[in-house]
């Protein structure tokens, strides 16, 4: 069976980091604890759990001298407030791209209203917003630029900045902007499409992959931002479409010989784990 794999599969850049410098910190330090799960895959979080990371949701169940690992979505500002007043010591691995995005939000906060578009409560937008200060709003989607406005509206200070969560669909965030400029009209709307480039080529590669194939596999967590993105894009031009998360998941799937299958991964997916799919359905 001919299997198409998605050149940009798998670890970014920036999860890459993040991983690798977790397996440093848990080989070296006692008491590590990950705020939120590192990377959306289990197995890697399991392993790294063998090694002595705790995964936790919030700073408070951390004990007060301990280490924590900040993770590539990065968190507010307020957390690093509190993790020093904890006395923790911070391993920070968040992207160097989400940093930059907090620098700038942080500035530009000071005379601006700050819109972030992205999904509401996925960790890298409340992470972004922490550092906005509270005059600014999350944009999902169209229904949200009417609060927006009103919440703009609380002090007008005739500036709109604009950011992206690193992983949002690039076409989506193209006609909200265009929604804000329209609704913001007496505003002065600046933006920074701050969308990850191994987001933007990853989404482009799947749109072309999907045109080629009869079927695709899409391997990545449930709760992946940009592995469920890859998922919707593929569904526009394929009908059978897998979200797996291992190759345990596919074992159900029927394929055929005459099969053409599409093998995308997001960006918590491990090397391995896309071989081991990609053997598995070459042998088919
Ligand atoms: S998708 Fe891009 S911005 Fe997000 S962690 Fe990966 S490299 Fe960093």
């Amino acid at each position: 069976m001919e299997v198409i794999l998605g050149k940009f599969s798998g670890f970014c850049a920036g999860v890459y980091n993040a991983v690798t410098k977790a397996y440093e910190i848990v080989e070296k330090e006692e008491n590590v604890y990950s705020l939120g799960e590192l990377v959306h895959n289990k197995q890697v979080v399991g392993k790294l759990e063998g090694q002595g990371m705790k995964t936790v949701e919030d700073i408070e169940e951390i004990p007060d001298g301990s280490n924590v690992i900040i993770r590539a979505h990065g968190v507010a500002k307020h957390v690093y407030e509190r993790a020093k007043e904890k006395n923790l010591n911070i391993e920070d691995l968040t992207c160097i791209k989400v940093q930059k995005i907090h620098d700038k939000v942080l500035e530009k906060s000071k005379d601006a209203f700050i819109i972030v578009i992205g999904e509401k409560g996925h960790a890298e937008t409340v992470g972004t917003q922490g550092f906005a200060g509270d005059y600014s709003y999350v944009v999902q989607d169209e229904s949200d630029i009417l609060d927006a406005y009103m919440k703009y509206e609380e002090k007008s200070v005739g500036e709109v900045f604009v950011v992206a969560q690193t992983t949002f669909s690039s076409t989506k965030f193209d006609e909200l902007v265009k929604e804000i400029e329209d609704n913001f009209a007496e505003a002065n709307v600046t933006f920074e499409k701050t969308i990850c480039d191994a987001t933007e080529l990853r989404q482009k590669e799947a749109a072309e992959i999907s045109k080629m194939v009869n079927k695709m596999v899409v391997i990545g967590g449930k709760n992946s931002a940009n592995t469920v993105k890859l998922v919707e894009i593929a569904q526009k031009d394929v009908k059978d479409v897998y979200h797996i998360q291992t190759l345990d998941d596919l074992k159900d799937v029927s394929f055929s010989s005459d099969d053409k299958v599409g093998l995308l991964a997001g960006a918590s997916t491990p090397r391995e784990i896309i071989n081991e799919v990609k053997e598995y359905l070459e042998k088919i």
